[in-house]
């Protein structure tokens, strides 16, 4: 009944959804109505970075919603779980990522830092790379390079560009006109690609020659996916804006655009509310965020994930498998083709494994699982997994 009126009103992004009913959710499993489980192999796209109906995260919600949801646009009043939350963001990232301003999404987080960028450089080229994503609104969607989404959309922004990924040659187009470029630390949407060793320190290093503002997307990346909080961490640079999203949150909407003082406070002034919104940081959203933090890190979950990425790649091998690429907790298992990879998508959801593919990319699924996930619960994803690319690669699925 609510699969038909999913179908009759809410609005349908593709042909081809997966329509699953969930009922619940607890760790790392997601139940249908009729009791059927399935193993969270995606978290929800970097989401449920604790699993599922956390204590702590549910805990902070609960006593948030009992005080009050919703005070005054953004900005206007002081609410203790948004100060408490900017506060731990700005000690955990350090010098230079110490202003944070909190949207409702990782689109308008990057939004935000592409106009902040062009206000604070005094101009307009905005560079993003092939194969990137972030996000769908107009602004982000125009730097972003996913092909894919832009016919029958535009025209987009003008002054945008995309470079080709892991190209160090290439980023001599990063010039003294530009106004910011946008990276991600490891490409979601567009596979799991990792940059090469030394890129993201180069795009740095260029961005710093010419004085265009480095924006790291560490959307899908943050907390914790790649065994480092957030993934710049492991590389020894800062960039000068890091945008968040996705698990800031805590499993509710929530984006963030941080950097440093004299950036931000360019939204100040002339004109005055330079970027504004209504929701952005709600006290409920940033007190679920704040526990996922903490959790994360009280729990060492970091620590784990080094060890828990050595099990997907000595567990996910077949030879239908042609690559698994990507880092820690955020990888991408590629076949041959996207009939095989959606026959084999299909197997695992009718096996009780929740994965998903990609934006950019027709041949490959996401292996995310929620960073609390065991070693033992991995290993056993991982076997099933395999059994369901052996089912449809030996033709006894359909
Ligand atoms: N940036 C990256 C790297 C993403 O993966 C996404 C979403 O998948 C976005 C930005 C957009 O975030 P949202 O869907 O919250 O607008």
């Amino acid at each position: 009944m609510n699969r038909d009126l999913f179908f009759r009103h809410v609005a349908q992004t593709s042909p081809y959804t997966m329509a699953l009913e969930i009922d619940r959710a607890e760790g790392i499993y997601l139940y249908g109505p009729d009791g059927k489980r399935w193993i969270d192999f995606v978290s929800g796209v970097c989401v449920s970075n604790v699993g599922h109906n956390a204590p702590e995260v549910v805990a902070a919600i609960q006593e948030q919603a009992g005080k009050y949801l919703h005070t005054m646009v953004y900005g206007e009043t002081v609410m203790s779980p948004q100060v408490q939350y900017a506060r731990r963001l700005a000690e955990v990232l350090g010098e230079g990522l110490d202003h944070v301003y909190f949207g409702n999404s990782g689109a308008e987080a990057n939004e935000g830092a592409l106009k902040v960028a062009k206000r604070f450089t005094g101009r307009s080229k905005l560079i993003g790379f092939e194969n990137s994503y972030h996000g769908s609104t107009h602004g982000v969607l125009s730097v972003s390079g996913s092909q894919k989404l832009k016919p029958g959309y535009g025209p987009f922004l003008p002054d945008t560009q995309q470079l080709p990924y892991n190209d160090f040659e290439a980023l001599s187009a990063i010039d003294t006109d530009t106004a910011a470029v946008i990276i991600e630390a490891i490409q979601g949407a567009g596979g799991a690609v990792v940059p090469d060793p030394g890129y993201l320190q180069a795009v740095r290093q260029r961005c710093d020659e010419v004085g265009a503002l480095m924006i790291l997307d560490e959307i899908q990346t943050g907390f914790g996916r790649t065994g480092h909080l957030f993934a710049h961490q492991g590389l020894g640079f800062q960039p000068d804006m890091l945008t968040l999203a996705k698990a800031l949150g805590g499993g509710l909407p929530l984006g963030a655009f941080i950097t440093r003082g004299e950036i931000m406070e360019v939204i100040q002034s002339n004109p005055s509310l330079g970027h504004i919104n209504t929701y952005g940081g709600g006290p409920v959203s940033c007190a679920a965020g704040l526990a996922l933090l903490n959790k994360i890190l009280d729990e060492n979950l970091l620590d784990q994930v080094p060890a828990k990425e050595a099990i997907l790649c000595h567990e996910l091998r077949h030879p239908a498998i042609k690559l698994v690429r990507g880092k820690g907790l955020m990888m991408a298992v590629l076949f041959e083709d996207a009939d095989t990879t959606n026959r084999i998508l299909d197997t695992c959801i009718q096996h009780g494994l929740m994965t998903i593919g990609f934006i950019n990319i027709a041949n490959g699924l996401r292996v995310s699982p929620p960073l609390t996930i065991t070693e033992d619960e991995l290993r056993e994803s991982c076997r099933l997994f395999v059994r369901c690319v052996e089912e449809v690669a030996s033709g006894r699925s359909s």
